[in-house]
């Protein structure tokens, strides 16, 4: 926990947010600014600032946080219609919060390549 974090404050219910599931590694919560009908931040408990710093130790953890973004799409309808899943990392990806988390984004058709 980063007292300095944003999502480590949400986490904490410090901050309020829209908690869509949470277990004993995992927080979702519905983004601030949603880019589509759909637009969740799947988010570990754990303070990890990037991709970057992910170990192997972590794999459980990311396996968890794809699947349970992947539950999250379904219980909308969006398995077999499709949805995105983005990990930005750094600046050049855009990457605002320095808390890792997976943007899980659907109900929309959504372009591609990204801006
Ligand atoms: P990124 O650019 O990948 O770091 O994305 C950070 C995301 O966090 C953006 O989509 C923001 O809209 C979202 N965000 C920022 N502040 C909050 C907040 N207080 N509650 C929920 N989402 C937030
Ligand atoms: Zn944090």
């Amino acid at each position: 926990m980063s007292s300095a974090c944003l999502f480590c404050r949400i986490i904490s219910g410090e901050i309020p947010a829209t908690k869509v599931y949470e277990d004993d590694r995992i927080v979702a919560f519905n983004d601030i600014n949603p880019q589509a009908p759909m637009h969740v931040l799947v988010v570990p408990r754990e303070h990890i600032e990037t991709v970057n710093d992910l170990d192997a130790a972590h794999d459980p953890l990311v396996g968890a946080m794809v699947r349970r973004a992947a539950a999250l799409a379904a219980a909308r309808g969006f398995s077999a219609s499709g949805y995105r899943t983005v990990f930005n990392c750094n600046a050049d990806a855009g990457q605002m919060v320095f808390h890792l988390h997976l943007h899980v984004l659907g109900g929309r058709k959504l372009t591609w390549p990204p801006g």
